[in-house]
């Protein structure tokens, strides 16, 4: 009986707490999206005093509206950090827009955003990435997120004149990842919090002296967007001899592009009862019947064209330099006249050199393929084939 009763006591006071759980979880998702809207107004009228619309600025003035911009830009970045936190919890999960990326561009980037704070603290930040590293397939935005929270832990648990280094561990067993490891020569971490560290809110030891500000959330949503990318993340320290964070960014290729992009998309237009196609556009020289490297430009304007072209739920993927994939929710009839106009457009509207053909071909489920597997099947050879 004693039991029984401590039993129902136990599930009593679990889901009064699992009611807490949610009503925190709703607290902070309702919070942090309040609170966007009066910043961006702080931020705006900011902005136009800067310009002068309200007068003359001294050089005072600038200076403080200088510090005040600078805290913003904090508050701005706590808050979005909380929005995201509460799309995770809430199982939404970080919307995510692959495109083939340079990874040092990324790298760059980020250390661009971190380069007051390196300085601050003399430290200094090796990117070690090969030039010649093959593009991933990434969310670019996302992912210099990521490379500021780890390079940012790297400065913020490091001693002044430690170092942060940016390394490739080659590619994984499959060659379809690429390992990419952010040492820092700091602190380090305990075995105990090692383990925990990609839990959420949870600050080491370090962090609960005091000395060092932080949310708890960083790393949290650092893994969330690895994830995201279907890589993965862990940590490897010793105390007192600094930190490494490996973690693994997905290759631009035809495996990734079939998981990452083609796949999910399939997947909502089979959930939701819609045809799907993917089209391929090659470029050949007339003369030659060889197949045509665009240049640069050229390049850079059929994808701009292309990309007004389809409706913002379709994807583009420059491919190998000459080819083009649209995934779309359309079915054969439909992508057959989308490729036409492609076609006519890419072909009247000057943006290829002079003898250069256009080739579609296409692939539509259900049309030519009647399950997933065969539709996937399929897609993975029209993407390879030459
Ligand atoms: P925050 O940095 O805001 O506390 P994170 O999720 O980024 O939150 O990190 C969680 C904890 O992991 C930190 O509080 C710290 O104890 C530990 N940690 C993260 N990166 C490092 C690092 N490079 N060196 C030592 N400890 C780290």
């Amino acid at each position: 009986m004693a039991e029984k009763e401590r039993i129902l006591e136990l599930e009593r006071a679990n889901e009064e707490l699992n009611r807490l759980d949610k009503l925190k979880s709703t607290f902070i998702s309702s919070v942090s999206h309040e609170l966007q809207t009066p910043l961006s107004v702080i931020k705006e009228f900011i902005s136009l005093m800067l310009e002068g619309h309200a007068g003359p600025v001294t050089e005072d003035q600038r200076d403080y509206l200088g510090i005040t911009n600078r805290n913003i830009l904090r508050l701005t970045n706590l808050i979005e950090t909380l929005v995201d936190f509460s799309r995770i919890e809430s199982g939404k999960g970080l919307k995510l827009k692959f495109e083939p990326t340079s990874l040092i561009e990324v790298v760059q980037d980020a250390s661009l955003t971190l380069s007051q704070q390196l300085e601050e603290k003399r430290i200094s930040l090796e990117n070690r990435i090969d030039p010649d590293t093959p593009p991933v397939l990434i969310d670019r935005n996302r992912m210099v997120e990521v490379f500021i929270n780890l390079i940012g832990n790297g400065i913020k648990f490091t001693a002044p004149q430690g170092k942060v280094m940016i390394d490739s561990r080659g590619l994984t067993e499959k060659r379809d990842y690429l390992k990419v490891v952010v040492t820092d020569t700091g602190v380090g971490i305990s075995p105990e919090d090692l383990s925990k560290i990609f839990d959420r809110f949870y600050q080491g030891q370090t962090t609960q002296t005091g000395v060092i500000a932080g949310t708890g959330l960083g790393l949290t949503i650092t893994k969330e967007i690895i994830e995201g990318h279907q890589g993965d993340i862990h940590a490897e320290s010793k105390l007192g001899s600094g930190s490494s964070f490996v973690f693994t960014l997905p290759v631009f290729g035809i495996n990734t592009v079939l998981n990452l992009l083609i796949t999910p998309m399939f997947e909502e237009a089979e959930r939701d009862k819609m045809p799907f196609s993917l089209i391929r556009v090659d470029f050949w020289d007339s003369r030659t019947k060889q197949e045509f490297g665009l240049s640069h430009e050229s390049w850079e304007a059929v994808m701009f064209a292309l990309q007004k072209m389809v409706r913002s739920v379709d994807t583009i993927i420059p491919f190998k330099n000459n080819m083009v994939y649209i995934s779309s929710f359309n079915d054969d009839k439909m992508t057959k006249e989308i490729s036409e106009r492609v076609q006519a457009k890419l072909i009247q509207g000057g943006y290829l050199p002079r003898g250069t053909e256009v080739q579609i071909r296409m692939y539509s489920y259900p049309i030519n393929a009647g399950t997933k597997e065969e539709f996937l099947k399929g897609c993975r050879l029209l993407l390879k084939e030459d």
